[in-house]
């Protein structure tokens, strides 16, 4: 489960970027999740709710997170470049049958904001 190293990478990140802000509490952090990183939300959360236990993490002890999931979309080139969305195992125009598509979304694991004091 790739889930517990992410969620440690976003603690790590979050508090970090707190500290230096001068803040001493997470209330809330905001993230966007690709279809295609093949991350499971209540894997996440799991994680998320284990890890924010931890003395490393204790500014996020009562934090949330919020995931946004962002779905997967290519471009076919020689459908001129027309975008469309499709779920992580059929990435192929639904026009021109085309697999050769370039991807455009789906990818990302980002965090969008942190709410803290
Ligand atoms: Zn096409």
């Amino acid at each position: 489960m790739h889930e517990m190293g992410i969620t440690q990478g976003i603690l790590a990140a979050s508090v970090d970027a707190v500290k230096g802000e001068g803040g001493t509490r997470i209330n809330e952090i905001r993230i966007s999740v690709g279809e295609m990183t093949e991350v499971v939300e209540d894997a996440l959360q799991f994680a998320f709710e284990a890890l924010r236990a931890e003395p490393d993490y204790a500014m996020a002890a009562g934090a949330v997170l919020l995931v946004t999931h962002v779905p997967a979309s290519s471009a076919c080139p020689t459908c001129d470049g027309e975008v469309f969305e499709h779920g992580r195992f059929d990435g192929q125009c639904p026009k021109c049958g085309n697999p050769f598509v370039e991807p455009r979304s789906g990818h990302e694991l980002r965090i969008d904001s942190i709410d803290f004091d």
